[in-house]
């Protein structure tokens, strides 16, 4: 019996987190917090628990978490979103990622990708039968040029996929390109995936251009977002997909084949604590100091930076110290210097190397502090 996924490894974040554990460097590569949730919130999932909250959740989500997240999404983006019909929670934003892609893409259709990409997006495509069209962007700006896109668009294209603020690039969409995509997919039957995990971790005053702020975009769209990097909470694998009624019918199709419903006191802890808007509102400030302090100690260090406007991710060149490959380089910096990052060109489908690194600054400031001085004697 032949592979499904012939050409898909073992992802980087397993490979990068296994070898930092094996050497005990300083693991600046997957990216999750080494520091602990808000104890706040862990009482409230610990209350869930004892209160008996310990049984299959309803197959869409626990409603009051649902409408939470409707709240929230109407006060931060004008967007109302009925609990109902078009808000469904997931295991993680992986899950509805996953399941958005099988729900949408039949056999031959074409989705397109802008690369470097998460890695969990082209596995489901070509699961599907599907074709991914992969527009690779450069740094050091990861531009989308669009007259690009209107070139890979065909009668076969079903689906774009977008991820602002982006992993790995940090870089966010801006007013102009939404004015673009709108352009593109106007009159057309496309839909997008807008993967939005790091919607609060928009730094420097700038705006978060969601999906469901504009109309003609939302009435397409299945808008994904995650607790894990809302809450510092990567490993309690709780999202959520926002869509319209028609696409979430779809969604659900799948979702309650192949988990059903996600963790109960978990959901029922979340929903809780979302009520006091300061828990969103306080991450861009908070991440963006430690923004600040990592750029600051790595611009001391021989790599170039790299922009970086959202997400909880650097990017660094280092073109002009060595030929190395990314993912060599990568594993060479974390036998020598001791810190494990990811290489960039493992998010290209053709593994293009422009010799960047990713490293995550979701890390207490001791931990970061002495990544730098590490990377200094490189
Ligand atoms: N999309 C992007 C861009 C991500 O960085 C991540 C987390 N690494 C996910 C989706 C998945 O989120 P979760 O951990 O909630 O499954
Ligand atoms: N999203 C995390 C990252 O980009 C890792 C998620 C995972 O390990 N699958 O580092």
């Amino acid at each position: 019996t032949g592979s499904k996924l012939p050409h898909t490894g073992t992802t980087i974040f397993t490979v990068m987190s296994a070898l930092a554990n094996d050497l005990g460097a300083i693991n600046l590569s997957q990216g999750f917090p080494d520091y602990d949730c808000d104890p706040q919130l862990v009482s409230l999932v610990n209350d869930a628990m004892k209160n008996g909250y310990n049984q299959y959740a309803p197959m869409a989500g626990w409603l009051p978490l649902r409408e939470e997240i409707a709240r929230k999404t109407e006060k931060l983006y004008g967007a109302v979103y009925h609990p109902d019909t078009e808000i469904t929670i997931t295991s993680g934003g992986t899950q509805a990622i996953f399941t958005a892609i099988c729900a949408a893409i039949h056999p031959n259709d074409e989705v397109i990708v802008f690369e470097p990409a998460y890695d969990s997006y082209a596995p489901a495509i070509k699961l599907m039968g599907g074709t991914v069209k992969s527009l690779e962007l450069e740094p050091p700006d990861y531009r989308i040029a669009w007259d690009m896109v209107k070139r890979l668009i065909s009668n076969r294209t079903r689906m774009i996929i977008l991820n602002s603020p982006h992993n790995p690039t940090a870089t966010i969409l801006s007013e102009s390109d939404i004015e673009e995509l709108a352009a593109i997919v106007k009159n057309r039957d496309i839909l997008i995936l807008s993967d939005e995990v790091y919607e609060h971790l928009v730094f420097d005053g700038q705006t978060h251009h969601s999906m469901a702020r504009y109309p003609e975009l939302r009435e397409r769209s299945f808008i994904v977002g995650s607790f894990g990097k809302m809450f510092h909470t990567t490993g309690w694998k709780l999202g959520y997909c926002l869509a319209p009624a028609a696409l979430t019918a779809e969604f659900r199709k799948l979702h309650q084949y192949t988990v059903f419903s996600v963790n109960t006191p978990m959901q029922v802890g979340v929903a809780e604590y979302l009520k006091n808007e300061n828990v969103y509102n306080e991450l861009a400030g908070f991440f963006q100091q430690k923004r600040d302090y990592f750029r600051d100690g790595l611009s001391q260090t021989r790599f170039r930076l790299l922009p970086c406007s959202g997400s909880y991710f650097q990017s660094v060149s280092y073109e002009h110290i060595s030929d190395v490959k990314d993912t060599d380089y990568a594993i060479q910096i974390t036998h020598e210097y001791g810190v494990a990052s990811i290489p960039v060109s493992a998010f290209y489908s053709k593994g293009t190397d422009h010799k960047v690194l990713r490293f995550c600054f979701a890390k207490k400031q001791e931990t970061l502090e002495r990544a730098i001085e590490r990377l200094i004697k490189l």
